[in-house]
């Protein structure tokens, strides 16, 4: 009997689970694989904020899906609203109800906004190509509407790694077209990539006010209306950009999905080995909060992502089979984190310094993505993105 494994996300988790699954078949006929996601391209999201100083990255970096999988891997480009884990079926906004087998559910976070007064109404996100194309329109307009005199106010919420590298790339667009633009980066805990290594964030802060990026730490953001935010009890920012990079969640079609999920963020329950509580469901990625030795699930982290989707596809292969489900372990290569042009590198496997910036850290910036996309299309991607990453 032909087994129906279908893989929701375009992102590391799902890309990856594809092309591993793809490779652990290796042709088997007696699986149809089928791959669903609401874009009909990958994007490398870890690189998408160099689309707001630059909108042509995106070439770089939306990689389309018919480069990634093989011919004989169904594709279906819609989004999901819903997933009925006992009639084994998929919910799409637009197509016919998709039915499986094995599901792996790879599809990412969204924004958290903490109930934070006016912030979903107000304030632009970076989760997807067009969100990093909205806010590099926002930032051209509002620097064009602006003079030396009186200079266009971004304000960027919440400094993990998508806000530093936010704030990097707006601090790259104002000195390459010379735009009058004052940049806040506003982060509510004590310091910058809070719970990261004092070295680690004590780089960033360096290299970040090197290129004139404010810093506000120790503050939550309280309130937001159409021209300020109100931090603490007695700081306030006028803008006229907001970014808010300052949280995530599940995805919203999750939320009412009959499995077990953390109560407030709807993030699915995984085991290490991907099974969620319904044994034919498995869940990597930003979706999922995987069990792991201690008493932290993986990180939602690309790298942590890519990590799992290779073992994550031939989990599903093995389930198919009958076979005993591995077991994977995340394992903390380091971090690597972009300002603009430069970069900071900690806790980097097998090298001598702990953090180190300049050319080796830049370099390897790159090296990561590159390695990325060579895994899932090819060196001539690959190459073709070093210059941007
Ligand atoms: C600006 C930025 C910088 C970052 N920098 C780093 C970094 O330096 N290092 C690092 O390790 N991590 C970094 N991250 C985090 C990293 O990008 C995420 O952890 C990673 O993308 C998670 O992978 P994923 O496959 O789970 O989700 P995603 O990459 O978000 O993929 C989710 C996929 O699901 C699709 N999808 C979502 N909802 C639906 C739906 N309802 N129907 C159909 N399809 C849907 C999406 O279109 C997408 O294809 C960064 C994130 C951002 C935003």
């Amino acid at each position: 009997m032909t087994e129906n494994v279908v893989v929701l996300g375009a992102g590391y988790a799902g890309a990856g689970t594809i092309k591993s699954l793809e490779d652990e078949l290796n042709g088997e006929v007696d699986v149809d694989v089928t791959w669903i996601s609401e874009t009909d391209y990958h994007l490398v999201l870890h690189e998408s904020h160099r689309c707001i100083r630059d909108p042509s990255v995106q070439e770089k970096i939306a990689i389309p899906v018919h480069e990634i999988k093989q011919p004989s891997t169904a594709f279906i480009q819609d989004e999901v609203v819903d997933i009925d884990t006992d009639a084994q079926e998929i919910a799409l906004a637009e197509s016919d109800t998709v039915e499986y087998d094995y599901l792996l559910v790879g599809l990412g976070s969204q924004t958290a906004f903490f109930g934070i007064d006016g912030l979903k109404e107000h304030a632009l996100t970076l989760k997807s190509l067009d969100d990093a194309l909205e806010i590099h329109d926002n930032i051209q307009q509002a620097a064009r509407e602006a003079s030396t005199n009186d200079p266009a106010q971004v304000v960027i919420g919440g400094a993990g790694l998508s806000g530093i590298q936010t704030a990097g790339e707006v601090a790259e667009f104002r000195d390459e077209h010379n735009a009058p633009i004052d940049i806040h980066l506003v982060e509510g805990l004590d310091q910058v990539l809070p719970n990261s290594d004092p070295e680690l964030q004590g780089a960033l802060r360096k290299r970040l006010e090197a290129a004139g990026v404010n810093i506000k730490c120790g503050e939550f953001i309280g309130e937001v209306d159409e021209e300020t935010v109100y931090i603490g009890d007695e700081d306030e920012l006028d803008y006229e950009v907001l970014v808010w990079t300052g949280g995530i969640t599940g995805r919203d079609c999750m939320q009412d999905v009959d499995l077990d999920k953390d109560e407030r963020n709807h993030r699915v329950h995984a085991e290490g080995n991907f099974q969620t509580d319904d044994e034919r469901v498995f869940a990597i990625g930003d979706s999922a909060l995987i069990d792991q030795p201690g008493d932290q699930p993986a990180p939602p982290t690309a790298q942590a992502a890519w990590q799992a989707a290779e073992v994550a596809g031939e989990n599903l292969a093995r389930a198919v089979r009958g076979q005993p489900l591995k077991t994977w372990t995340h394992k903390d290569k380091g971090t690597v984190v972009s300002v603009g042009e430069k970069a900071v590198a900690h806790d980097v496997m097998n090298m001598p310094i702990e953090t180190f910036g300049g050319l080796p850290a830049k370099l390897l910036k790159k090296a990561i993505a590159a390695r990325w996309i060579n895994d899932v299309t090819g060196v001539g991607r690959a190459a073709k993105a070093w210059p941007d990453m």
